[in-house]
């Protein structure tokens, strides 16, 4: 009585468990099983080194780093580009909120 084949791998790993190996996450038991399923599996296995190499990467140029980066070097041409096109001064309208009663100020 053999049903199951045990040449065959039952699943693919969970997307949880590739991320887990490519970062080395894994406890150790788990690891044993995902080491085997690697072992027979190519796509999983693929899988998993494109997640390592992935990570390797965005180790070496973390993206909101370079995010920041390119906003601070743009920075300095988009504040000359407000004061060319500087038309009205901005002043804060004192008048207005003096012109406004609040309720509790009045007095009797
Ligand atoms: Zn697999």
């Amino acid at each position: 009585m053999n049903d199951m084949t045990p040449m065959n791998p039952p699943h693919h790993l969970s997307e949880e468990d590739r991320h887990a190996a490519a970062d080395g996450t894994l406890d150790p038991e788990r690891a044993r099983d995902v080491a085997a399923h690697l072992d027979e599996c190519e796509p999983c296995a693929t899988d998993v080194g494109r997640l390592r190499a992935l990570m390797r990467h965005l180790d070496d140029a973390p993206p909101v780093a370079r995010t920041a980066d390119s906003l601070a070097a743009m920075w300095p041409e988009i504040r000359s580009r407000i004061e060319e096109r500087k038309i009205l001064p901005l002043a804060p309208s004192v008048a207005a909120s003096d012109d406004v009663a609040a309720p509790g100020a009045v007095a009797g």
